[in-house]
């Protein structure tokens, strides 16, 4: 406030408009979202506005023709639909078949030839058409969704509406000012946008296929730019999202005439009719690409399935797909989205040498693809495929061999791997040593009947190829360097983490695989925003 009185005849002070609380959230630590918003570098996204615009424009018109829905498609019993949907699914169909597609693609709508000169718009200068309303300006809107997923809420339409309603710093710096009275019913495009508007702008974006193209920009960027700097290595793992839909678990045949149980969502129509069961418009499932999803043999659970790829000494997520079926097993997964992220961004397949998974992609013709076809290693944590130790024939003193191909002493001390002897196929182990380098042998209780010579450096075994045939002798997992290289795969978890539980929510509120693909595009936009920001 002005304290000092004004001094007649001088001009009353012009009116600066400083929001004080601007300062303060741009000085809080929290206040990330706020700083990011406030600097938006609106020019570097014309070009999507001018999409937008062209793909709202093409909406509307749309919007004013279709409306009846016409389809001739012979009227189908739901009963018949569920199995037809169910045969669809890439998990469900036959050997016979072509390859089924396992990431998610989605169908854009190509716009029409464009008009809408993206030099020409700036926050708050929309295009003008000769009818309707103006529209609400982009830029507004696309950082209404961003600044969402920053705060850690879920960048869908109620929550940004709940935000902007609730949070008037929020709808400032996104660029709305909110409505002075409520009687005042009179659209203003600078309003606070309603719910329906938010879900239009949405559903326009994802239909046009912005979401994706705004993604693929800023991952683009921030590699360019050296935000994320080069990695000779990829990490992928899947995670998955609560689904917003319900199951029912049907019954079919297999190739081999076997009777196979498998949930999937409910059948659905699109239309309006009163009598679904006799209208000739098509069933379609109300949540595609929603399966069950087994994390161990007690859990089960509904939702959709993400594919992340990162790179892992940084720890940042590249990209994140959406699996056209959740059920699917995670080691089909993996090569596709690596071969899709490689298409996105060339200097990548230069810079890669090597992937990194857990132990779901531990598949030798997995492998060799992957060398063939991308020409990168793939290193998978080790699946030994058995459960039981090895308990017979072993060497004396030697308690067994777990399926990881680590012995274990009879005073209970796990060996040390140390190399293996090619000519005699044959691994070495050690036992261990003290922190002080002492061997273990050296007073163990046990080494008359195990150590029988007077040696100082404790007990060394051999254990042959045959004994251990679930592990390839070139490429052994009790290896420090095999070790050393798998210690970098958890980094995707955190990754998934930032996604998954700092940047929105596991529990989706919408349906179907093109909302799961755009929320995860959403997400992710935010998450290479705030990347560079913190750079
Ligand atoms: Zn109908």
């Amino acid at each position: 406030m002005l304290s000092l009185p004004i001094v007649e005849g001088h001009q009353a002070p012009l009116i600066h408009e400083v929001h004080a609380d601007d300062q303060y959230l741009l000085n809080t630590l929290d206040g990330e979202w706020f700083a990011i918003l406030h600097h938006f570098p609106w020019v570097d996204y014309r070009a999507h506005a001018g999409a937008y615009y062209e793909a709202l424009y093409a909406f509307n018109s749309e919007e004013r023709v279709t409306t009846k829905w016409v389809d001739e498609a012979t009227t189908e019993t739901e009963e018949a639909a569920k199995q037809r949907l169910l045969f669809d699914r890439p998990t469900t169909a036959s050997g016979q078949a072509p390859a089924p597609q396992i990431l998610y693609q989605g169908q854009v709508v190509e716009a029409t030839v464009p008009t809408v000169e993206p030099q020409s718009l700036a926050p708050g200068v929309v295009p003008l058409r000769l009818a309707g309303r103006k529209p609400k300006c982009f830029f507004a809107l696309l950082k209404s969704f961003v600044g969402t997923s920053l705060m850690g809420f879920a960048a869908e339409p109620e929550q940004v509406h709940l935000l902007l309603k609730s949070n008037p710093s929020f709808a400032r710096v996104c660029g709305f000012v909110p409505k002075k009275n409520d009687k005042a019913r009179a659209y203003r495009y600078h309003h606070i946008p309603s719910l329906r508007k938010l879900e239009q702008f949405d559903q326009v974006m994802r239909q046009a296929g912005l979401w994706d193209r705004i993604k693929v920009a800023e991952v683009a960027t921030n590699l360019q730019t050296g935000v994320i700097e080069q990695e000779k290595e990829l990490v992928g793992d899947t995670t998955h999202y609560h689904a917003y839909s319900s199951f029912e678990t049907l019954s079919y045949e297999d190739d081999k005439g076997n009777t196979r149980k498998k949930s999937q969502s409910k059948t659905t129509k699109a239309c309006r009719c009163e009598d679904w069961s006799s209208c000739p418009h098509e069933w379609v499932l109300s949540d595609d690409g929603a399966g069950t999803i087994v994390k161990s043999k007690t859990k089960i659970l509904w939702g959709h399935k993400a594919s992340v790829i990162g790179l892992p000494q940084q720890g940042v997520a590249l990209d994140a797909v959406a699996i056209q079926d959740a059920a699917t097993h995670d080691g089909q997964t993996f090569f596709p989205h690596v071969e899709q992220t490689f298409e996105r961004y060339p200097t990548l397949r230069a810079s890669i040498e090597r992937v990194l998974y857990d132990s779901a992609c531990d598949d030798a013709a997995l492998k060799a693809r992957f060398e063939a076809e991308l020409d990168v290693e793939l290193k998978a944590s080790f699946n030994p495929r058995r459960s039981k130790p090895i308990t017979e024939d072993l060497p004396r003193g030697i308690h067994k061999i777990t399926p990881y191909g680590v012995p274990i002493c009879l005073a209970g001390y796990e060996f040390d791997y140390k190399g293996c002897r090619y000519e005699s196929e044959k691994f070495i182990y050690e036992a261990p040593h003290h922190d002080d380098g002492i061997s273990v042998c050296l007073g163990c209780p046990n080494r008359p009947g195990c150590c029988n010579r007077s040696t100082q450096s404790g007990r060394t075994i051999t254990v042959s190829f045959d004994t251990l045939p679930q592990i390839n002798p070139n490429d052994p997992p009790m290896a420090k360097r095999f070790k050393a290289i798998m210690r970098r795969r958890p980094s995707v978890e955190r990754m998934i983490k930032r996604l998954k539980c700092d940047l929105g929510d596991d529990r989706l509120s919408k349906r179907g695989n093109a909302s799961f693909q755009a929320y995860l595009d959403k997400t992710m936009i935010a998450y290479h925003l705030l990347l560079r920001h913190l750079t």
